[in-house]
């Protein structure tokens, strides 16, 4: 593996600004998929006594402390104690009714969401997720019968918090106290309601600590910052798990609501004369780039590889959760990971040419893999704005992540 990197140059050239912080004109947005948006981005922390969520949905409560919020973890304790109950408005997936309560039956056609991917697209058709208007505006879809683009990603994590709140429940030996890991199946006694063993919780779960000064995170043995040497603090609620996913919701969130080429004059126009279907690869393949880009940003935060071994491994689970959810055969799921993971090489490689030329040499091999072009110096001058910019906003998904 290579070095953290370096800065990236980006002081000498004319940047888009970062859309999270900075006015002014930015790319044009896409028509957004149902899913996270800017500054709502998740924060799943570690998993808490199962009943809450389950129990809240119920009694038709919402599980955030503010509206429009997935940002805000489950059934994490602050939730049960700050949290002003309103009541949740909900659009029935089934016939586009409004109810109150996500998982409580539909009182006009009677469906009641119960598997783990049906009541997380009622999480995400509620009006804890999505403003209201919007919500008329799904419910209206449904009525007409037309699908809701639920954002696979997004879909994916609500189904793994679901997933993991239900597995203690169903999964619990009462007589013994044990439960087999939910990861690696070994049997073991939790403590609380844990559902991995020690030693997987210690790889995904495990809590990092965090320097406030430098923004940086740590092992969770760490107990001194190694860029400042100030005290670091554990935290919590970050762990390798929760950061990957959030990665992967950033990821997904700005390659499907950003057009990140279209301010650019030669890549805009390389990618208008592109045939259809190699225009829908160069989407696959910003997406891939954006992914690595983001692992760019994550070393940027952490000088552990380890920990940035775990958290590309999350992203990357997450990814290929929705890709199946999104209906995507299992063995395409397995192809496309793979296209990643070699991509990944290959611009690790270009990363690794030239010390202070890395962002020229990767956008040089993002230009080639995303839209087919070489040796056009314009071109891959432009690829790396796109790179540097992509680079502020996955640091800055990172920042606050961090700085909560
Ligand atoms: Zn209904
Ligand atoms: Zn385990
Ligand atoms: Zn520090």
């Amino acid at each position: 593996m290579l070095p953290p990197p370096a800065a990236t140059g980006t002081q000498t050239l004319p940047q888009l600004p970062p859309p999270p912080v900075a006015p002014g004109p930015s790319p044009p947005e896409k028509q957004p998929p149902l899913g996270p948006r800017e500054g709502n981005l998740i924060n799943p922390r570690n998993r808490k006594p199962s009943a809450t969520v389950k129990t809240r949905m119920a009694a038709g409560l919402g599980v955030f402390t503010g509206a429009c919020s997935p940002a805000l973890p489950l059934s994490a304790p602050q939730n049960v104690v700050k949290f002003t109950p309103p009541m949740t408005v909900a659009v029935c997936i089934a016939c586009g009714a409004e109810k109150f309560g996500a998982w409580v039956p539909c009182p006009v056609c009677g469906f009641e969401p119960t598997t783990v991917v049906d009541k997380a697209k009622s999480l995400m058709l509620s009006d804890q997720s999505v403003p209201p208007d919007e919500l008329h505006r799904y419910s209206s879809l449904i009525k007409s019968s037309q699908q809701v683009p639920y954002e696979p990603v997004s879909l994916a994590y609500w189904a793994d918090v679901i997933e993991e709140d239900e597995y203690f429940l169903v999964h619990l030996d009462h007589e013994r106290g044990v439960l087999p890991c939910m990861r690696c199946g070994s049997v073991f006694k939790p403590k609380l309601e844990e559902i991995f063993c020690p030693a997987c919780a210690c790889e995904t779960k495990e809590a990092l600590c965090s320097c406030s000064k430098c923004v940086k995170i740590f092992e969770r043995d760490a107990k001194y910052c190694q860029e400042c040497g100030a005290m670091v603090v554990p935290k919590p609620d970050l762990s390798p798990t929760s950061i990957g996913r959030e990665l992967a919701i950033a990821v997904r969130r700005i390659i499907t609501t950003v057009d990140v080429l279209a301010k650019f004059e030669t890549l805009s126009e390389m990618r208008r004369v592109l045939p259809s279907e190699k225009r829908v690869r160069t989407e696959v393949e910003l997406e891939i780039l954006g992914m690595y880009v983001s692992v760019l940003a994550l070393r940027q935060v952490t000088p552990s590889l380890r920990l940035v071994e775990g958290i590309v491994k999350a992203m990357l689970d997450l990814y290929q959760k929705g890709w199946l959810l999104a209906g995507v055969a299992s063995s395409a799921v397995g192809d496309r990971a793979d296209l990643c993971l070699s991509r990944f090489q290959q611009y690790e490689d270009a990363w690794g040419v030239h010390e202070n030329k890395r962002t020229f040499w990767l956008a040089e091999a993002a230009t080639r893999h995303c839209l087919g072009i070489e040796k056009n110096l314009k071109a891959v001058t432009e690829m790396m704005l796109v790179i540097n910019y992509l680079i502020q906003i996955f640091r800055h998904s990172l920042n606050s992540a961090i700085s909560r």
